[in-house]
């Protein structure tokens, strides 16, 4: 017998996620039925919609009021990230919704990345995108030709070679230091590789965003990166800043200063270009 989440009706067929060997849920969410769940079954499990599509079902958590109940903290975080994926979408960027970690990386790796099938990959600074092991998995995987940006071996010389080169890759991977209510991404970068990265060069850019970098506008995005992200920052490359030691910003003119150029990323151009995941997890700083 099958069963299905908050919903009384049955798999007609008997289908079952090739993943979590879960039933497909057969109600209000018929429509969506796909080959294959890239995500839980449970609650938010994101769910191919067609060839090119991957989407989240609301319908699912609205029904499961125990859920809710146990999970409160989630829940609340699950409204603020659909919202924040609306905003998002409306300025062009390709958004999906993972619930942890873990699902942020089988979303990227098992469904994304294969879409965009690119020959050469590279990515720079995102404790984010470390903190999902995708790095590892991508970095072991002889499909790709990878230029790992953080490969300790490499001389200082070597290492901003291989930053260069990585702007010309077909994905580039890495994170945000801050996204706005209204979907729109500010970041604040050392080198520059980054943003650079972030607004042109590679042909697709694919981020990973913990829910604690929403903010409610731009000016409060400057806020947690001058007065929060860089600190801490500082405090984990062992940069020899003020910040490192009182917390916040004393606008330094340190050699060792991580704050150099500023972009606030309003709209994706081409439309599609960057991909975002949106982790229900406080992951990244
Ligand atoms: S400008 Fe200097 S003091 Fe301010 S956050 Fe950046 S590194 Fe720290």
């Amino acid at each position: 017998m099958t069963t299905s989440i908050g919903c009384s009706a049955r798999s007609p067929d008997n289908r079952r996620c090739k993943e979590t060997k879960k039933p497909f849920n057969p109600c209000d969410h018929r429509p969506m039925l796909a080959d294959k769940c890239v995500s839980g079954c449970a609650l938010t499990g994101i769910y191919r919609k067609d060839k090119n599509r991957l989407h989240t079902l609301k319908g699912h958590a609205k029904k499961s009021k125990e859920t809710f109940m146990d999970n409160p903290v989630r829940h609340y975080w699950e409204i603020r990230l659909q919202k924040l994926k609306k905003a998002l979408e409306s300025n062009n960027f390709d958004v999906y919704i993972a619930d942890n970690k873990d699902l942020a990386k089988k979303i990227a790796y098992n469904t994304l990345i294969p879409e965009i099938a690119p020959r050469t990959i590279s990515w720079g600074g995102s404790v984010t995108f470390v903190g999902t092991r995708l790095y590892e998995a991508l970095k072991n995987d002889p499909r790709y030709t990878i230029l790992d940006t953080y490969d300790k071996s490499l001389s200082p010389e070597q290492s901003m070679q291989r930053r260069r080169e990585s702007m010309l890759v077909d994905l580039f991977i890495t994170g945000t230091n801050a996204v706005t209510e209204t979907g729109h991404l500010v970041n604040l970068d050392m080198i520059g590789n980054r943003v650079a990265a972030l607004t042109f060069g590679p042909k697709q850019v694919l981020l990973f965003i913990g829910r604690n970098k929403i903010v409610a506008d731009r000016q409060a995005a400057f806020d947690r990166v001058k007065n929060y992200a860089a600190p801490v920052n500082v405090m984990r490359l062992e940069k020899k800043t003020p910040c490192g030691k009182t917390g916040e910003c004393e606008n330094c003119s340190s050699p060792d200063r991580i704050c150099n150029t500023w972009t606030v990323t309003e709209k994706c151009f081409p439309k599609h270009r960057i991909k975002i995941v949106l982790i229900n997890e406080d992951i990244g700083f």
